[in-house]
């Protein structure tokens, strides 16, 4: 074992040491080199350096750099040092944290971490919190409670009776809403379709004064930090209209949630504490390794409702949470330990440092594009940047020229009918330096699909 872990041990360092001076997106013949994976079940084994060792020859390179400090795709993250160091040493502990009395180091890690996180998004130190995968199923989570919560005040007892001849829950949603919210609400019988979708002004949020009148059992679904644009729905204006009615009002924060933790940003989430949940990642912007998401609901009993395995309000032996009372799942790894070593090793100046020092790199580059003459099609207020380099095909072929050129990596998208290269500064890793170099390479790209 001893060997084993050692030499993977200087395998991942050497690929992390390898990936600032690599292409970003892997090399064509490296990825035609994975077809050396493909066969048939193995009958005989083989030992497990060997495995260990093909791994790192045959998938490493081919690997796209999200580690690195310039991948700008998707609103994600890396992975912060102390994080990846924390992850392989719970996975050597191979908890499986369902029970505080079984697994006690690690569930009594993941409270602490979850009273941190309560104080960092400034919510009542009651909440309930959970540690699942990611945002989806952070929405998931939330939005079972919510339905949980809003059916109850009509009687109706939706993890017991289901949904068939439930009363029915009227959902209201931005036009802008993320698809895995959509997603959410069809998983749990609430249909992707059969929602209120509310009008967004021109920076993608919702439109307070175009919401609909409540009646009835009714979940909001706001947002916080638009996929595109980064902008905020008005919270305080939603949560006062929805509470007098007696609505439920969630918040999908998956990235912008964190807005709250930094002093400069905050202004921007404005009435977010005064809903009644939140679903965010961990393996987007506070940069712990996949798969971590965070949904906080604010009236715990509805959250363990819908989500603990024994009947509901069941007392439990032990004064200690249960992490599986609010997951989905039973078995499973605690997740927690990451976000633990993220915020310790960082702090609550070092997050606020971090999401704020994404902000500013976003700030560079779109000053950087706009001063040689591109067009930037977002107020940038958080960590993205859209940018356009003409029509839609011409757009897009930049943005292929770009990713090929390797030095880093953006993706394409469509704001308001216009296709975009979205830039999402979201690692801890990117520098100064790598801004500009990256800044550098794609203007020069840019100015060469000019030429042809
Ligand atoms: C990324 C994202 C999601 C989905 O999160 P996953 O972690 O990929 O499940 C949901 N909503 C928003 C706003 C996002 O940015």
């Amino acid at each position: 074992m001893k060997n084993l872990l050692k030499k993977t041990a200087e395998r991942a360092t050497n690929y992390l040491e390898g990936l600032p001076a690599r292409s970003v997106a892997p090399q064509q013949d490296s990825v035609a080199k994975l077809s050396v994976l493909k066969e048939l079940l193995p009958e005989q084994g083989t030992d497990p350096e060997s495995v260990v060792q093909l791994l790192d020859e045959t998938v490493s390179p081919a690997t796209m750099a999200m580690a690195g400090p310039r991948f700008f795709g998707f609103v994600i993250g890396g992975a912060l040092p102390a994080t990846l160091a924390a992850n392989w040493l719970a996975n050597t502990w191979d908890q499986n944290s369902v029970l505080a009395n079984v697994t006690p180091g690690t569930a009594l890690v993941e409270e602490i971490a979850l009273s941190w996180l309560l104080d960092i998004f400034k919510l009542p130190d009651d909440c309930a919190g959970t540690f699942v995968t990611g945002a989806t199923v952070a929405n998931f989570c939330a939005l079972a409670a919510a339905r949980r919560s809003v059916l109850e005040k009509v009687d109706w007892n939706v993890e017991a009776d289901g949904m068939f001849g439930a009363p029915p829950i009227t959902v209201i949603v931005g036009q802008e809403a993320h698809p895995t919210l959509m997603k959410s609400l069809g998983m749990l019988g609430l249909g992707r379709n059969r929602v209120v979708r509310v009008a967004v002004d021109a920076h993608g949020r919702m439109r307070s004064d175009a919401l609909p009148k409540f009646s009835g059992p009714t979940i909001v679904c706001t947002q916080a930090g638009n996929i595109n644009t980064g902008a905020f729905d008005p919270f305080a204006e939603i949560c006062d209209a929805a509470h007098e009615a007696g609505a439920w009002v969630h918040v999908d924060g998956a990235f912008g949630l964190w807005a709250i933790a930094a002093p400069k940003l905050m202004h921007l989430t404005t009435g977010m504490n005064q809903a009644d949940s939140w679903a965010t990642d961990a393996h987007k912007w506070l940069n712990v390794p996949y798969d971590s998401g965070l949904a906080f609901v604010r009236d715990s009993d509805s959250l363990r409702a819908a989500m603990a395995i024994t009947a509901e309000y069941l007392p439990t032996e032990s004064q200690a949470r249960n992490p599986s009372d609010y997951t989905p799942e039973l078995s499973r790894r605690a997740r927690g330990i990451e976000v633990w070593a993220a915020l310790k090793s960082l702090g609550r100046a070092g997050v606020a440092e971090m999401i704020e020092r994404t902000c500013q790199h976003a700030k560079r580059f779109a000053a950087g594009f706009e001063a040689a003459g591109h067009r930037v099609l977002n107020e940038v207020v958080l960590n993205q940047v859209l940018v356009s380099f003409g029509d839609k095909e011409t757009t897009q072929q930049v943005i292929q020229e770009i990713q090929a050129e390797g030095t880093c990596w953006c993706g394409v998208t469509t704001w308001q009918e216009q296709t975009a290269m979205r830039i999402s500064v979201s690692s801890w890793a990117t520098t100064e330096a790598d801004v500009e170099l990256s800044l550098q390479a794609m203007l020069k790209v840019a100015a060469e699909h000019g030429k042809k």
